[in-house]
Protein backbone atom coordinates (compact mmCIF):
# COMPACT_ATOMS: atom_id res chain seq x y z
CA UNK A 1 0.00 0.00 0.00
CA UNK A 2 2.99 2.32 0.42
CA UNK A 3 4.33 3.44 -3.01
CA UNK A 4 8.13 2.67 -3.50
CA UNK A 5 10.54 4.72 -5.20
CA UNK A 6 12.99 3.22 -6.26
CA UNK A 7 16.64 4.31 -7.52
CA UNK A 8 18.93 2.25 -5.90
CA UNK A 9 22.01 1.04 -8.63
CA UNK A 10 22.93 2.48 -11.57
CA UNK A 11 26.67 2.96 -13.12
CA UNK A 12 27.17 6.60 -13.41
CA UNK A 13 25.83 8.30 -10.44
CA UNK A 14 25.83 7.59 -7.13
CA UNK A 15 23.61 8.74 -4.94
CA UNK A 16 23.07 8.75 -1.11
CA UNK A 17 20.97 10.22 1.58
CA UNK A 18 22.32 11.11 5.09
CA UNK A 19 19.67 11.34 7.75
CA UNK A 20 21.28 13.83 10.73
CA UNK A 21 20.37 13.22 14.16
CA UNK A 22 17.98 15.53 15.73
CA UNK A 23 19.78 18.91 17.36
CA UNK A 24 19.63 20.01 20.90
CA UNK A 25 16.59 22.67 19.74
CA UNK A 26 14.90 19.74 17.93
CA UNK A 27 15.04 17.65 20.83
CA UNK A 28 14.12 20.43 23.45
CA UNK A 29 10.77 21.24 21.19
CA UNK A 30 10.58 17.22 22.12
CA UNK A 31 10.45 16.54 18.00
CA UNK A 32 10.94 13.16 16.75
CA UNK A 33 12.36 11.35 13.96
CA UNK A 34 10.01 11.51 11.74
CA UNK A 35 12.22 9.06 9.29
CA UNK A 36 13.08 5.61 9.31
CA UNK A 37 16.54 4.01 8.12
CA UNK A 38 14.78 0.47 7.47
CA UNK A 39 18.29 -0.46 5.81
CA UNK A 40 21.47 0.66 4.18
CA UNK A 41 19.65 1.52 1.09
CA UNK A 42 15.67 2.01 2.61
CA UNK A 43 14.35 5.32 4.14
CA UNK A 44 10.78 5.69 5.20
CA UNK A 45 8.59 8.03 6.20
CA UNK A 46 6.97 7.05 9.58
CA UNK A 47 4.06 9.46 9.59
CA UNK A 48 0.85 8.94 7.82
CA UNK A 49 -0.08 10.81 4.47
CA UNK A 50 -2.89 11.63 2.78
CA UNK A 51 -3.52 8.54 0.84
CA UNK A 52 -4.78 10.97 -2.31
CA UNK A 53 -1.36 12.67 -1.92
CA UNK A 54 0.43 9.92 -4.44
CA UNK A 55 3.47 10.80 -2.35
CA UNK A 56 5.45 7.83 -1.69
CA UNK A 57 6.49 6.92 1.83
CA UNK A 58 10.10 4.38 0.92
CA UNK A 59 12.82 5.56 -0.66
CA UNK A 60 15.47 3.41 -2.12
CA UNK A 61 18.85 4.44 -2.91
CA UNK A 62 22.19 3.25 -3.58
CA UNK A 63 23.21 3.94 0.38
CA UNK A 64 21.09 5.40 3.26
CA UNK A 65 22.67 6.65 6.33
CA UNK A 66 20.80 6.90 9.74
CA UNK A 67 21.59 9.28 12.05
CA UNK A 68 23.97 7.24 14.14
CA UNK A 69 26.22 6.93 11.04
CA UNK A 70 29.79 8.56 11.03
CA UNK A 71 30.78 10.65 8.13
CA UNK A 72 33.75 8.16 7.99
CA UNK A 73 31.17 5.39 7.28
CA UNK A 74 29.70 7.96 4.52
CA UNK A 75 33.04 8.44 2.82
CA UNK A 76 33.82 4.71 3.03
CA UNK A 77 30.23 3.06 1.89
CA UNK A 78 31.00 4.41 -2.00
CA UNK A 79 32.32 7.97 -1.69
CA UNK A 80 35.59 6.78 -1.46
CA UNK A 81 35.45 4.61 -4.54
CA UNK A 82 34.19 7.58 -6.55
CA UNK A 83 36.65 10.41 -5.42
CA UNK A 84 39.81 7.88 -5.50
CA UNK A 85 39.28 7.74 -9.20
CA UNK A 86 40.59 10.81 -9.74
CA UNK A 87 44.09 9.32 -9.37
CA UNK A 88 43.52 7.06 -12.73
CA UNK A 89 42.71 10.23 -14.79
CA UNK A 90 39.00 10.07 -14.21
CA UNK A 91 37.16 13.22 -13.43
CA UNK A 92 34.97 13.25 -10.11
CA UNK A 93 32.59 15.51 -8.64
CA UNK A 94 31.07 14.98 -4.99
CA UNK A 95 28.27 16.96 -4.38
CA UNK A 96 26.42 17.87 -0.77
CA UNK A 97 22.38 18.84 -1.32
CA UNK A 98 19.98 19.41 0.92
CA UNK A 99 18.04 22.22 2.99
CA UNK A 100 19.99 24.58 5.27
CA UNK A 101 20.69 23.36 8.31
CA UNK A 102 20.65 19.62 7.07
CA UNK A 103 24.34 19.13 7.45
CA UNK A 104 26.00 19.76 4.16
CA UNK A 105 28.79 21.51 5.22
CA UNK A 106 29.45 18.92 7.82
CA UNK A 107 29.47 15.96 5.58
CA UNK A 108 31.61 17.93 2.88
CA UNK A 109 34.24 18.78 4.99
CA UNK A 110 34.54 15.42 6.54
CA UNK A 111 34.74 13.60 3.22
CA UNK A 112 37.13 16.38 1.54
CA UNK A 113 39.26 15.55 3.95
CA UNK A 114 39.09 11.66 4.22
CA UNK A 115 39.28 11.93 -0.03
CA UNK A 116 42.33 14.04 0.40
CA UNK A 117 44.10 12.14 2.76
CA UNK A 118 43.31 8.72 0.54
CA UNK A 119 44.68 10.52 -2.35
CA UNK A 120 48.17 11.71 -0.65
CA UNK A 121 48.38 8.28 0.60
CA UNK A 122 48.14 6.88 -2.79
CA UNK A 123 50.68 9.27 -4.13
CA UNK A 124 52.85 7.73 -1.38
CA UNK A 125 52.56 4.51 -2.75
CA UNK A 126 52.93 5.14 -6.02
CA UNK A 127 56.56 6.65 -6.96
CA UNK A 128 56.92 4.83 -9.85
CA UNK A 129 54.48 7.98 -10.96
CA UNK A 130 55.22 11.32 -10.40
CA UNK A 131 52.55 13.50 -8.98
CA UNK A 132 51.44 16.88 -8.71
CA UNK A 133 48.62 18.09 -6.72
CA UNK A 134 47.09 21.57 -7.31
CA UNK A 135 44.52 22.82 -5.21
CA UNK A 136 41.71 25.40 -5.71
CA UNK A 137 38.71 26.86 -4.33
CA UNK A 138 35.59 28.76 -5.67
CA UNK A 139 32.41 30.37 -3.99
CA UNK A 140 29.73 30.85 -6.81
CA UNK A 141 26.95 32.94 -5.25
CA UNK A 142 24.18 34.98 -7.32
CA UNK A 143 26.12 33.76 -10.60
CA UNK A 144 28.96 35.98 -9.51
CA UNK A 145 32.01 33.64 -9.06
CA UNK A 146 34.97 34.13 -5.96
CA UNK A 147 38.01 32.88 -5.27
CA UNK A 148 38.78 31.72 -2.24
CA UNK A 149 42.40 32.01 -2.02
CA UNK A 150 42.64 35.09 -4.40
CA UNK A 151 44.05 38.59 -3.09
CA UNK A 152 41.06 40.10 -3.98
CA UNK A 153 37.08 39.36 -3.97
CA UNK A 154 36.99 40.61 -7.55
CA UNK A 155 34.17 38.29 -9.34
CA UNK A 156 36.46 35.93 -11.83
CA UNK A 157 35.25 35.62 -15.44
CA UNK A 158 34.52 31.92 -17.03
CA UNK A 159 36.20 31.45 -20.32
CA UNK A 160 35.96 28.98 -23.19
CA UNK A 161 38.78 27.24 -23.53
CA UNK A 162 38.74 25.21 -26.63
CA UNK A 163 41.07 22.33 -24.89
CA UNK A 164 40.28 22.22 -21.39
CA UNK A 165 36.05 23.63 -21.85
CA UNK A 166 35.17 25.88 -19.06
CA UNK A 167 37.95 27.53 -17.16
CA UNK A 168 37.62 29.93 -14.34
CA UNK A 169 39.98 33.42 -15.33
CA UNK A 170 42.73 34.20 -12.99
CA UNK A 171 41.52 31.28 -10.58
CA UNK A 172 44.23 30.94 -7.94
CA UNK A 173 45.70 27.30 -8.39
CA UNK A 174 48.26 26.35 -5.94
CA UNK A 175 50.64 23.79 -5.83
CA UNK A 176 50.09 21.31 -3.10
CA UNK A 177 53.43 20.74 -1.12
CA UNK A 178 52.65 18.17 0.81
CA UNK A 179 49.67 16.95 3.86
CA UNK A 180 50.36 20.09 6.29
CA UNK A 181 50.12 22.57 3.21
CA UNK A 182 46.89 21.47 1.99
CA UNK A 183 45.04 21.71 5.36
CA UNK A 184 46.36 25.26 6.15
CA UNK A 185 44.76 25.53 2.38
CA UNK A 186 41.10 24.65 3.23
CA UNK A 187 41.60 26.50 6.85
CA UNK A 188 42.27 29.36 4.60
CA UNK A 189 38.75 28.66 2.50
CA UNK A 190 37.27 27.88 5.45
CA UNK A 191 37.73 31.53 7.14
CA UNK A 192 37.25 33.24 3.70
CA UNK A 193 33.88 31.79 3.53
CA UNK A 194 33.15 32.62 7.02
CA UNK A 195 34.09 36.35 5.96
CA UNK A 196 31.73 36.46 3.08
CA UNK A 197 29.16 34.95 5.55
CA UNK A 198 29.27 38.00 8.20
CA UNK A 199 29.11 40.47 5.75
CA UNK A 200 26.74 39.23 3.17
CA UNK A 201 24.14 37.97 5.63
CA UNK A 202 24.66 33.91 5.80
CA UNK A 203 25.47 34.03 2.24
CA UNK A 204 26.44 30.22 2.78
CA UNK A 205 22.80 28.76 2.43
CA UNK A 206 22.62 30.68 -0.39
CA UNK A 207 26.48 29.99 -2.00
CA UNK A 208 27.59 27.03 -3.65
CA UNK A 209 31.31 25.90 -2.85
CA UNK A 210 33.27 24.12 -4.68
CA UNK A 211 36.61 22.88 -3.49
CA UNK A 212 39.33 21.53 -6.21
CA UNK A 213 42.24 19.28 -6.16
CA UNK A 214 43.51 18.44 -9.33
CA UNK A 215 45.92 15.44 -9.94
CA UNK A 216 48.66 15.00 -12.63
CA UNK A 217 50.60 12.30 -12.66
CA UNK A 218 53.86 11.35 -15.13
CA UNK A 219 55.42 7.77 -15.38
CA UNK A 220 58.85 7.70 -14.10
CA UNK A 221 59.87 5.15 -16.55
CA UNK A 222 60.22 6.44 -19.63
CA UNK A 223 60.73 3.23 -22.04
CA UNK A 224 57.09 1.61 -20.70
CA UNK A 225 55.41 5.05 -21.91
CA UNK A 226 52.04 4.46 -23.27
CA UNK A 227 48.68 5.93 -22.49
CA UNK A 228 49.28 6.38 -18.93
CA UNK A 229 52.25 8.06 -19.75
CA UNK A 230 50.66 11.26 -18.08
CA UNK A 231 47.36 11.42 -16.46
CA UNK A 232 45.46 14.53 -15.21
CA UNK A 233 42.20 14.87 -13.39
CA UNK A 234 40.03 16.79 -10.79
CA UNK A 235 37.99 15.92 -7.91
CA UNK A 236 35.45 18.37 -6.89
CA UNK A 237 33.80 18.61 -3.95
CA UNK A 238 30.83 21.06 -3.81
CA UNK A 239 29.05 22.15 -0.80
CA UNK A 240 25.32 23.54 -2.56
CA UNK A 241 23.56 26.19 -2.26
CA UNK A 242 20.34 25.30 0.53
CA UNK A 243 18.22 23.73 -1.66
CA UNK A 244 15.09 25.11 0.38
CA UNK A 245 14.24 27.44 -2.40
CA UNK A 246 14.47 25.93 -5.07
CA UNK A 247 13.16 22.79 -4.07
CA UNK A 248 9.37 24.33 -3.11
CA UNK A 249 9.55 25.35 -7.11
CA UNK A 250 10.46 22.10 -7.68
CA UNK A 251 7.26 20.28 -5.35
CA UNK A 252 4.98 23.70 -7.22
CA UNK A 253 5.41 23.48 -10.42
CA UNK A 254 6.86 26.03 -12.37
CA UNK A 255 6.22 28.69 -9.77
CA UNK A 256 9.61 30.15 -10.39
CA UNK A 257 8.64 33.68 -9.20
CA UNK A 258 11.86 34.13 -7.32
CA UNK A 259 13.86 33.85 -10.03
CA UNK A 260 16.97 33.36 -8.03
CA UNK A 261 20.18 32.27 -8.92
CA UNK A 262 20.18 29.24 -6.85
CA UNK A 263 17.29 28.34 -8.29
CA UNK A 264 18.67 28.57 -11.59
CA UNK A 265 21.84 26.22 -10.64
CA UNK A 266 20.23 23.71 -8.68
CA UNK A 267 17.70 23.49 -11.35
CA UNK A 268 20.02 23.21 -13.48
CA UNK A 269 22.24 20.85 -11.58
CA UNK A 270 18.85 18.95 -11.33
CA UNK A 271 18.10 18.58 -15.19
CA UNK A 272 21.81 17.97 -15.97
CA UNK A 273 21.47 15.15 -13.83
CA UNK A 274 18.73 13.73 -15.18
CA UNK A 275 19.54 14.11 -18.56
CA UNK A 276 23.14 13.47 -19.23
CA UNK A 277 22.30 13.03 -22.71
CA UNK A 278 21.66 17.02 -24.15
CA UNK A 279 22.31 18.91 -21.31
CA UNK A 280 22.05 22.52 -20.67
CA UNK A 281 25.46 22.98 -19.06
CA UNK A 282 25.78 26.31 -19.73
CA UNK A 283 22.75 27.60 -17.97
CA UNK A 284 24.49 28.00 -14.54
CA UNK A 285 28.19 28.62 -14.04
CA UNK A 286 27.66 26.15 -11.45
CA UNK A 287 27.07 23.50 -14.11
CA UNK A 288 29.53 25.36 -16.93
CA UNK A 289 32.39 24.64 -13.94
CA UNK A 290 31.50 21.66 -13.33
CA UNK A 291 31.13 19.98 -16.76
CA UNK A 292 33.71 17.98 -17.19
CA UNK A 293 33.46 16.65 -14.07
CA UNK A 294 29.62 15.94 -14.96
CA UNK A 295 28.49 13.45 -17.51
CA UNK A 296 30.21 11.88 -19.82
CA UNK A 297 33.41 10.13 -18.63
CA UNK A 298 33.74 11.44 -15.40
CA UNK A 299 31.94 9.81 -12.15
CA UNK A 300 29.40 11.49 -9.92
CA UNK A 301 28.30 11.52 -6.64
CA UNK A 302 25.58 13.06 -4.92
CA UNK A 303 24.95 12.77 -0.77
CA UNK A 304 21.60 14.30 -0.22
CA UNK A 305 21.72 15.41 3.57
CA UNK A 306 17.97 15.78 5.23
CA UNK A 307 16.82 16.57 8.74
CA UNK A 308 14.73 14.05 10.83
CA UNK A 309 12.47 16.71 12.68
CA UNK A 310 8.51 17.02 11.88
CA UNK A 311 9.12 21.00 11.09
CA UNK A 312 11.57 20.11 8.21
CA UNK A 313 9.52 17.25 6.55
CA UNK A 314 7.72 18.92 3.31
CA UNK A 315 11.69 19.61 2.75
CA UNK A 316 13.22 16.81 4.03
CA UNK A 317 10.73 15.23 1.20
CA UNK A 318 11.88 17.45 -1.98
CA UNK A 319 15.21 16.35 -1.24
CA UNK A 320 14.45 12.29 -1.41
CA UNK A 321 12.49 13.56 -4.36
CA UNK A 322 15.39 15.43 -5.83
CA UNK A 323 17.77 12.78 -4.81
CA UNK A 324 15.57 10.17 -6.88
CA UNK A 325 15.58 12.12 -10.17
CA UNK A 326 19.57 12.13 -9.47
CA UNK A 327 19.49 8.49 -10.88
P1 LIG B 1 24.20 22.91 6.14
O1 LIG B 1 25.58 23.08 5.64
O2 LIG B 1 23.40 21.91 5.36
O3 LIG B 1 23.45 24.19 6.30
P2 LIG B 1 25.53 22.12 8.56
O4 LIG B 1 26.50 21.14 7.98
O5 LIG B 1 26.07 23.45 8.89
O6 LIG B 1 24.27 22.26 7.61
O7 LIG B 1 24.85 21.44 9.81
C1 LIG B 1 23.98 22.12 10.68
C2 LIG B 1 24.32 21.75 12.13
O8 LIG B 1 24.06 20.37 12.37
C3 LIG B 1 25.77 21.99 12.46
O9 LIG B 1 25.86 22.45 13.78
C4 LIG B 1 26.39 20.60 12.34
O10 LIG B 1 27.51 20.46 13.17
C5 LIG B 1 25.24 19.69 12.77
N1 LIG B 1 25.27 18.40 12.06
C6 LIG B 1 24.99 18.21 10.76
N2 LIG B 1 25.06 16.92 10.41
C7 LIG B 1 25.40 16.26 11.53
C8 LIG B 1 25.64 14.87 11.83
N3 LIG B 1 25.52 13.91 10.89
N4 LIG B 1 25.99 14.56 13.10
C9 LIG B 1 26.09 15.52 14.04
N5 LIG B 1 25.88 16.83 13.83
C10 LIG B 1 25.54 17.21 12.59
MG1 LIG C 1 26.52 24.79 4.98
Amino acid sequence: DSTILSSAQGEKIFVAVRLRPLDDKEIARNEASEWECINNTTIMHNKEIPEKSMLPTTYVFDKVFACESSTKEVYEDGLKNVALSVVTGINTSIFAYGQTSSGKTYTMRGISEYAMADIFDYVHEHDEREFVLKFSAIEIYNESVRDLLGMDSTPLRLLDDPERGTVVEKLTEVTVRDWSHLKELMAICEAERQIGETSLNATSSRSHQIIRLTVESYAQDFSSADDLSSLAASVSFVDLAGSERSSQTLAVGSRLKEGSHINRSLLTLGTVIRKLRHVPFRDSKLTRILQNSLGGNARTAIICTMSPAHCHAEQSRNTLLFAACAK
